[in-house]
């Protein structure tokens, strides 16, 4: 079903959610659901016109599970509909020690994941811990894009200065700050901070849209570096219908811009050629101006 906004010049978008979460895993490992019965995430990307995601591990996940196994599952759900989810994100716990840097490394030599997502608010830790130094250089020698929740619910684990001492120090990783857009103060330090680091990108979820956000994040540094994230998690999804796809085709934008905010962006960050064809038939679009 196409998705289309009043008042437009008749463009239409292929859509890459890029801030997908798979479902939580129990504390037997065992993933909820399977992923073979994930089909009503796909039938609500469906009605949403949302072609491709890229799915990540849960933020956090119970004591009695190894980040591996959490992994194992995602990849697993990938592989379920590879014509959707393009790309998985896997994870590793902050703190973990050894055990977890053997993860990582893990996912840097195997062509299993395309990065590494972090919550630190849910690892209880914050963003700049130390710990993360060792695991930053893997990514950096692997060329693993790391992706860092900075929620404003968050509070002081994920402030966005954290985010910068890490950007400085890794100018090489490519870091996309999730949740980035979750409030006017979050989203005001983040694109002052990303103007002195061009490693740093954006993605839409928990956009709050009062300050026409947008735009203001393209007027300042340009439309490379925001990415479009929904962000539904559980078996379903934590909202009734995807706000930031609206805010951008409502933007005040031209078209190019959202085609990339929409899709091109986070294919580049990922390095996937833009597929054939889109795999749900669906669209999202601006309907000509009467
Ligand atoms: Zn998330």
């Amino acid at each position: 079903m196409p998705v289309e906004v009043p008042g437009g010049n008749g463009a239409t978008y292929r859509v890459f959610d890029v801030h997908q979460h798979m479902p939580p895993v129990r504390p037997d490992g065992d993933p909820e659901p399977t992923p073979e019965k994930l089909q009503s995430r796909i039938s609500l990307m469906d009605d949403w016109g949302i072609d491709w995601a890229c799915l990540q591990a849960p933020g956090g996940w119970p004591p009695t599970v190894t980040s591996r196994v959490v992994n194992e599952t995602l990849v697993a759900y990938r592989s379920s509909h590879p014509d959707r989810y393009i790309a998985a994100i896997g994870t590793v716990h902050a703190l973990g020690g050894r055990r977890e840097i053997e993860e990582l490394e893990r996912i840097a030599e195997e062509p299993l994941l395309d990065g590494v997502a972090w919550h630190h608010k849910l690892q209880g830790t914050n963003i700049d811990h130390p710990a993360m130094l060792d695991a930053l250089r893997i990514c950096q020698e692997a060329g693993l894009p790391a992706f860092i929740h900075c929620w404003q619910d968050s509070g002081p684990p994920e402030f966005p200065w954290r985010l910068a001492d890490l950007a400085e120090k890794f100018p090489a990783v490519t870091f996309l700050a999730l949740d980035s857009m979750s409030s006017m103060v979050h989203t005001g330090w983040l694109v002052q901070i990303a103007k002195h680091h061009p490693n740093i990108w954006f993605d839409t979820a928990m956009l709050s849209t009062s300050g026409k956000v947008l735009e203001s994040i393209v007027n300042q540094i340009g439309d490379d570096r925001v990415l479009l994230g929904c962000n539904p998690f559980g078996e379903n999804a934590n909202f009734n219908y995807p706000a930031p796809i609206y805010d951008v085709l409502y933007a005040s934008l031209p078209s190019e811009s959202k085609e990339k905010i929409l899709s091109l962006n986070a294919l580049r960050l990922l390095g996937i050629d833009m597929p054939d064809q889109t795999a749900s038939g669906n669209s999202v679009g601006e309907a000509p101006a009467t």
